[in-house]
């Protein structure tokens, strides 16, 4: 509002100086009458403009300063606590964090014996798998003060602010001692320098590397690091003295699942039918973020529904809700969609068994999120290393689907594009970083817009054709079967895994 009414007053005094000069230069008397109203309204204008840059946060005519204190004032908030007991599983990771904990708690004891601190710790692994938690759980452990920055922050237009963002965040922290400098999403500001020639970044980066070294053993200041992508941060940052201690925190085992599972049902009334060790295993691959999430979506539908306690129903209604997507409530999928999305379906199924993926837990075409109709599969083990037949076999379960279509319709459909993709996701990493492909042992990159070499795109044709042909081999031959189950579904809509048992006695 404010802005808008000195924009208003801005204009005027532009449109009447205008004028007065326009009339003086015409006047006989040139300036000498007026000439004292002509330099009050000059002078006024010139202020008023001032005055409307200032208030224009956006302007590039704003100092960069004033808004670094602004961003920092933001900064100040202090995150909550938390301990070990709050992070489940990774007990390699706290064992190995234990010392450095000690460290911080009795820093005299190592300094008699002249040990150093170590400064960097790095976590690395893909989202949402507690990196945060574990960091601030540091903290709370060694009663130390944890100071919150995310890379994305410190990344400017303005040359130097991103440094400066860097020197106030340490002087933070040696202010706070003992500290746990925590600096999310590192590699926002540590990736590899000149790669995209940004002097700001590397400026922030010169002067990270600068703090780093900068305090000494007696400061009692832990730097925790996290990045999902740890290939992509400049050697110096990675080198011994700075972020020397690297730790994968990755998607959590059936074990870890449970024990997650229990930390976010901790303050919550659980039915006796509720059973972790069940729920851990239909949530193979999810983050702890995602179990999180499913805890917290049980107990609102158990809210929803009235209930006093949460029921294992409300459980697998959140893993669906959390792992695919919202129900639709009044779908208006045509009679003829529905059939396509039943062999579609069955398609997957149909496949999984005779290849024998993981176990299906259920089969629907109750369309949820962006899916139409979706297969959901458990189970009873944590693989870490996976054949070639076994890649080639889950690229068949993909493609399950689509063949499926093309058998029974005659005709393909939009419905197989995110298989597709899941599928030349898995032929392009056995061409390009397995060496599971004719070509060899050998390993292929992507140029920078993702495009990969001819020789390698045929390479990925190959497998998928191959995978396809196999995939309709199975079709044709069990095509009794897949009648029976795309039949039931779109009958009954749901199936379940004990349903399919029935319907295939293979
Ligand atoms: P990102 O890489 O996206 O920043 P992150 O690895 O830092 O993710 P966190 O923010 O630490 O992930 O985790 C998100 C949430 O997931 C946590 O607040 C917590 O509720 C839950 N969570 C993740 N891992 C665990 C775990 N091991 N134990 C308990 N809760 C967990």
């Amino acid at each position: 509002m404010r802005k808008k009414v000195v924009f208003w007053c801005l204009f005027c005094s532009v449109g009447i100086t205008t004028s007065m000069l326009t009339a003086f230069s015409y006047s006989e008397k040139g300036f000498s009458g007026n000439s004292g109203q002509f330099i009050l309204l000059v002078i006024t204008t010139l202020v008023l403009l001032m005055y409307y840059l200032k208030l224009d946060g956006n302007s590039e005519l704003v100092p960069a300063t004033i808004k670094v204190k602004e961003q920092n004032k933001k900064r100040d908030d202090t995150t909550k606590l938390v301990t070990f007991k709050d992070v489940a599983g990774l007990e390699e990771v706290k064992e190995e964090l234990s010392e450095v904990i000690d460290f911080i708690k009795n820093v005299e004891k190592y300094k008699k014996m002249g040990a150093k601190i170590p400064k960097g710790i790095l976590f690395h692994g893909p989202p949402g798998t507690g990196k945060t938690l574990m960091a601030s759980a540091i903290a709370g452990e060694s009663n130390s003060h944890f100071i919150y920055a995310s890379g994305s922050e410190f990344v400017e237009k303005y040359v130097g602010v991103g440094a400066s963002r860097i020197r106030e965040v340490f002087e933070k922290a040696k202010k706070n001692c003992p500290s746990v400098v925590f600096i999310d999403e590192i590699d926002a500001i540590g990736s590899i320098r000149n790669a995209d020639n940004n002097s700001e970044k590397d400026q922030t980066l010169n002067q990270l590397l600068v703090e780093m070294d900068g305090f000494n053993t007696n400061d009692n200041i832990v730097i925790v690091g996290a990045t999902n992508r740890i290939d992509m941060l400049d050697p110096a940052l990675l080198r011994p003295g700075r972020f020397d201690r690297h730790m994968f925190i990755g998607n959590p085992n059936v074990k870890a699942r449970e024990e997650i599972l229990k930390v976010h049902t901790r303050n919550k009334p659980l039915a006796t039918d509720v059973d972790m060790v069940e729920i851990a295993r239909k949530t193979h691959g999810v983050s702890g973020a995602h179990l999180a999430s499913i805890a917290n979506e049980a107990a609102i539908l158990a809210v929803r529904k009235n209930k006093t306690t949460i029921t294992a129903e409300e459980f697998y209604q959140a893993i669906e809700r959390v792992l695919i997507g919202l129900q639709l409530k009044n779908p208006s999928v045509m009679e003829k969609e529905k059939r396509v999305v039943a062999y579609h379906e069955a398609g997957h199924a149909l496949i999984g068994r005779v290849l024998k993926n993981s176990p299906v837990e259920k089969i629907s075409i109750v369309p949820r999120g962006q899916a139409m109709g979706y297969v959901l599969n458990s189970t009873d083990e944590d693989r870490y290393l996976h054949t070639r037949d076994e890649l080639q076999n889950k690229i068949c379960v993909f493609l399950g689907g689509r063949a499926a279509e093309e058998l029974v319709f005659d005709e393909i459909t939009t419905g197989a594009k995110d298989d597709l993709l899941k599928a030349n996701e898995i032929a392009q990493q056995m061409v390009c970083e397995l060496g599971m492909s004719d070509l060899g042992n050998r390993i292929y990159k992507c140029d920078h817009n993702g495009e990969a070499m001819p020789i390698v795109e045929r390479e990925i044709k190959k497998i998928i054709d191959l995978a396809y042909k196999k995939t309709m081999d199975i079709i044709n031959e069990n095509s009794q079967s897949l009648e029976k189950i795309a039949s039931e579904l779109f009958q009954k809509e749901t199936l379940t895994g004990k349903d399919l048992d029935m319907i295939c006695n293979f």
